[in-house]
């Protein structure tokens, strides 16, 4: 679950410095040089105020979720993700008659229900508590009994990236001592 929501955040964060960096290329481009889809904007070159800031932000919201991403709890940041598809949302309604007269209606509507894919996934994720790591029982290697290791435990050896223990607490404590024990004695 934690994977997916990594994941999530991650691949929207890219499309949105991807995309955002692209149109605000693409934007400055067209109002300078009339060249590409927005070569429009030459009729009007302070059109581009909004839109050099719009996209430019969006790749900045990006970055916000790629370091949403290396949070503990990530659950906060889906809201900025999920937020993020209003702008675009709204636009595409608000000027909807307008895509239908370019003819690019379908293309947009696909955009759209893409918006929408995501804004779901994402609200449902920021509903969604994250389900608590049940404890889980290991064998020791050494003693061989069965020894628990608690969520707390395992919450602590994911964050450091260790691997599962392989020992029982009390095996782990008496190789300490040993080991503690030769070196006091100027062995290794
Ligand atoms: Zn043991």
């Amino acid at each position: 679950m934690k994977k997916i929501r990594k994941k999530l955040l991650r691949v929207h964060g890219s499309i949105l410095i991807f995309i955002g960096v692209a149109l605000t290329i693409n934007s400055t481009i067209g109002t300078y040089l009339g060249i590409g889809i927005f070569s429009f904007l030459q009729k009007n070159e302070f059109a581009l105020i909004g839109l050099f800031q719009a996209y430019l932000l969006m790749a900045v919201i990006g970055i916000v979720l790629w370091m949403g991403s290396t949070q503990e709890n990530m659950r906060k940041w889906h809201l900025i993700g999920a937020l993020a598809h209003i702008p675009p949302l709204t636009a595409i309604i608000m000027f909807w008659s307008h895509f239908v007269s370019m003819e690019v209606d379908s293309i947009v509507m696909f955009v759209a229900i893409f918006h929408c894919v995501l804004m779901g996934t994402e609200s449902v994720f920021l509903i969604r508590k994250s389900k608590p790591m049940p404890d889980k029982t290991l064998r020791c290697v050494d003693c061989g009994n069965e020894f628990s290791f608690s969520e707390k435990d395992q919450e602590f050896y994911n964050q450091r990236g260790f691997q599962e223990p392989k020992r029982c607490k009390d095996c782990r404590d008496k190789r300490r001592r040993e080991r503690g024990g030769s070196r006091g004695f100027g062995g290794r």
